[in-house]
């Protein structure tokens, strides 16, 4: 049994509807379809979930809502039309939304999340109606009838354990079951939706729930590749890859997959394939437990913008008991949450999202630093990016870090951190936002053009 999730761009339109029927129903094993809300059908498009949060606005800011609406139920109806389903489905998705409205107005939370949830849901009644109407035995299944419970925290569910077992149940049914992505309900019965971009995250519980032979992520790339296009033309696809791989690339910026997303599947070790609605004979990307590395001991190359540094720096801070604790202790009573932090004897940095310290945060924190821990120095070093070389044969294989710290000089690249050990499958850069292109460019040179003179242990 297979569970296949389609991802937003793969359900935004009639047409790509009918690529899922079609993908659907050339394998009996895809059994489960999860879907995500229409996602973009071009560039500029604007994604249901969005145009669901614009709507919750206007209703909580006391607007006319009645625009917005409107274009969410346009959005349905040009699908519906463009299947030549009967009209009434999509006077019930309105009804639904209103319902959904008229019960959580007062409630700010739980009218966001319940809002957002209905565009996976709805989409999800679409599509059953839609495989039903071709003659395949197809139900919806909603998420508390499939057994997904979750935490309640509103935008950011995690699922509980409970779930695995109630969704084993979905074994024995015998239609083409599908289930919306992106929510779940919480022990008080309530709609908790997962973080965005989390369809992927339903997807991937039910296929451990169901003990489903492979989890099939479907969206509009032929495959994951080892670099950011934007920055690398053309690079190189990846054909397999290690769920450890996939978990620190996805982190460090690459979109294609939910970074939380893998987790259920790993403990079932079940694989997971990215494939192409669009050209779904093309074999995709295959994540898995292990991959014979030693042709190729880097999987990829991740980047991201937008960090910055705090850097404190204090005589004899290797000596001071709870200096660390004390440190951090400032940042969680300021709800921040940091990315790493490399140490030296005298100094410590901590990497963060610059975003974290909006909100006269920045000042505040510096000011209890400087006073409270009796700093030397203590400073804020924007236009940060970090770049993360992911690979399982890293640790086992000599000069792979050799490798990059060539690949950085021969670009002229200054490093401004590294970050090696912590974690097994990767190396972690950072270096100035003007520099990033230049970088990553030069490593993936050193790492994909270039042939494998590393040794292996
Ligand atoms: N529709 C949600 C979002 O846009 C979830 C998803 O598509 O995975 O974030």
């Amino acid at each position: 049994m297979k569970v296949a999730k389609f991802g937003g761009s793969s359900v935004a339109s009639a047409e790509k509807f009918m690529k899922v029927a079609d993908i659907v129903m050339t394998d009996q094993e895809r059994r489960i379809v999860v879907v995500s809300a229409p996602g973009k059908r071009f560039k500029d498009d604007i994604k249901m979930t969005d145009l669901l949060i614009a709507l919750t606005s206007q209703i909580l800011t006391g607007n006319s809502y009645a625009e917005e609406f409107k274009a969410i139920i346009v959005r349905y109806k040009e699908i519906a039309d463009g299947l030549k389903l009967k009209s009434y489905i999509c006077d019930e998705i309105a009804e639904n939304l209103q319902d959904i409205i008229d019960t959580y107005k007062e409630d700010a939370n739980r009218l966001l999340d319940s809002v957002k949830a209905s565009g996976e849901d709805n989409n999800a009644r679409l599509m059953a109606f839609y495989l039903q109407s071709l003659g395949l035995k197809a139900q919806y299944v909603n998420p508390k009838e499939a057994g997904i419970f979750v935490t309640d925290e509103p935008g950011n569910a995690q699922v509980l354990k409970q779930s695995y077992r109630e969704l084993a149940n979905l074994r024995e049914r015998e239609e083409i079951l599908v289930i919306p992505g992106f929510f779940g309900y919480s022990e008080q019965g309530n709609i908790v939706t997962f973080p965005r971009g989390g369809s992927d995250i339903t997807g991937s519980i039910v296929a451990a729930g169901v003990k489903a032979t492979m989890y099939e992520n479907f969206t509009d790339v032929d495959s994951i590749v080892c670099v950011n296009p934007t920055i690398v033309e053309k690079p190189k696809d990846i054909k397999e890859i290690t769920y450890r791989e996939m978990r620190e690339l996805s982190y460090a910026g690459f979109s294609v997959f939910h970074d939380e997303a893998l987790h259920p599947v790993v403990s079932q070790k079940i694989p997971v394939c990215v494939k192409n609605t669009n050209n779904p004979q093309a074999p995709g990307t295959l994540i898995v437990a292990e991959r014979d590395y030693s042709k190729q001991q880097v999987a990829g190359i991740a980047s991201d913008e937008g960090f910055c540094s705090i850097y404190v720096s204090k005589y004899l801070m290797n000596r001071e008991i709870g200096f660390g604790r004390r440190l951090l202790q400032i940042l969680e009573d300021e709800q921040i949450s940091y990315e790493h932090t490399p140490s030296g004897i005298d100094d410590m940095s901590i990497i963060l999202r610059k975003c974290q310290l909006t909100n006269g945060k920045e000042e505040r924190v510096l000011e209890r630093i400087q006073k409270e821990l009796n700093v030397d120095d203590v400073k804020v070093q924007y236009g940060l990016a970090l770049i993360m070389v992911v690979g399982e044969g890293m640790t086992s294989s000599v000069g792979v870090a050799a490798k990059a710290t060539n690949a950085f000089s021969e670009a002229g690249v200054n490093l401004e951190l590294i970050n090696q050990g912590s974690s097994e499958v990767s190396m972690m850069f950072g270096v100035k936002e003007t520099e990033l292109n230049k970088a990553v460019q030069s490593l993936y040179k050193a790492y994909f053009e270039q042939p494998v003179s590393a040794l292996t242990l």
